[in-house]
């Protein structure tokens, strides 16, 4: 099946008592038992939830794995990952990182004793320096947020099984409609579903995809044991999303190469951040791993003046000011005050986080609307 029919029937079956078409909401915490014990596969939502399963098995589908686990957001889902390691384990995860991501490994885990190594992934002879007896998990997110660096999976995954450690990326960014970290060598795909799979700003959800069943048994025993699930309807609402993601995302692609080409043109902006760009400097990792390049961008003004910045993403008015991306309608960022804002200057401006930096999330508007937006901001 290619993806396009998997978004819509991978891993589905109509529903059992009627055929229906798309699975009921089922709202129940629990099922009815004729004897202790004898039920239909279902004893508790936090342990199996039909509407839940149902997402579980269409994650599992469009990400080419053969288990899928949904979260009650995009960090619970990281949080059962790491909750796989041992106080004294080690991680070598990606430096620019999803910021939320950052705060999870090193305000709570690094408490527990684990140890994470921050560094560029662009090189993988790097990360493999990095690797000792204690490391278990190589943690990488391509492309990067908000730098849009990308990482060769491939090569990760190279190092990660020569030295037997695992390998997860975190494919929220290019969905697997662009890139799927799994057919590459990893043994873990994550995404925070509240972005593109999601696609609607309207539900908090996490995912977790992978082949194997040994790893897949010790992710559920997590996912049932922390108990970090999501709801029935959240899970209808992000099922629904999937169906739509490959129409989606072809347009989040055609309207970002228009933005990122206009943006290269205009006379105010010093860089813009793309990795369909032939000068950008992971251009060609981008091409081999990725279909396309997605509708993130970044860009910095020229004399990357703050107050400048923020006056453009007041003025936007078809771009909404907001943190979060992936869905249908456009979204600006300003990550130096906002998702950046408590990471010292010196330490974001080190991975290119400046002043004037302004990142968008490209909706699947019309893109000569978003351009006459962004031009009448910038000015
Ligand atoms: C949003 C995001 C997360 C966290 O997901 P939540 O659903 O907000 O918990 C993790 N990684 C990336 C790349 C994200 O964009």
């Amino acid at each position: 099946m290619k993806f396009n029919t998997k978004t819509i029937h991978g891993g589905q079956e109509h529903d059992k008592a009627y055929g229906a078409v798309m699975p009921p909401i089922y709202q129940t915490s629990t099922y009815a038992q004729k004897t202790p014990g004898g039920h239909k596969g279902y004893e508790y939502s936090r342990t199996h939830n039909p509407t839940r399963n149902a997402l579980e098995n269409a994650f599992a589908s469009i990400e080419n794995g053969n288990y899928g686990l949904a979260f009650g957001s995009g960090l619970a889902a990281i949080d059962a990952v790491i909750k796989l390691l041992q106080p004294g384990d080690e991680v070598i995860s990606t430096n620019d990182l999803y910021g939320g991501t950052y705060r999870l490994f090193t305000k709570i885990f690094e408490g527990f004793g684990i140890k994470f190594h921050f560094i560029g992934m662009e090189n993988a002879d790097k990360v493999e320096s990095y690797v000792n007896e204690k490391t278990k998990l190589i943690w990488a997110e391509t492309p990067t947020n908000p730098m849009m660096n990308i990482i060769d999976i491939k090569a990760l995954a190279a190092v990660a099984s020569k030295h037997n450690i695992l390998l997860g990326v975190d494919n929220t960014f290019a969905t697997p409609y662009l890139q799927r970290p799994l057919d590459l060598g990893a043994d873990i795909v994550m995404h925070s579903a509240t972005k593109y799979l999601g696609g609607h700003s309207d539900v908090v959800m996490g995912a977790l995809a992978v082949k194997d069943k040994e790893l897949a048994d010790r992710l559920y025993f997590i996912q049932n044991a922390s108990g970090a699930v999501c709801g029935p309807q959240d899970s209808f609402l992000v099922l629904r999303g999937i169906k739509t993601l490959h129409v989606r995302m072809q347009r989040h692609c055609e309207n970002g190469e228009k933005v990122a080409r206009y943006l290269e043109n205009h006379p105010k902006i010093e860089k813009v951040y793309w990795p369909g760009f032939e000068s950008h400097p992971n251009h060609d990792v981008a091409k081999a791993q990725m279909d396309d390049f997605g509708g993130m961008i970044s860009f910095v003004t020229k004399g990357n003046d703050y107050d400048e910045a923020i006056r453009i993403v007041e003025n936007l008015k078809i771009f909404t000011l907001a943190e979060s991306l992936g869905g249908v309608e456009s979204l600006a960022g300003h990550p130096a005050s906002m998702t950046h804002a408590s990471i010292p200057k010196e330490e974001r401006e080190k991975t290119g986080v400046v002043d004037s930096l302004i990142r968008l999330s490209v909706g699947i508007e019309d893109a000569d609307d978003l351009i006459a937006d962004l031009n009448q901001a910038i000015g």
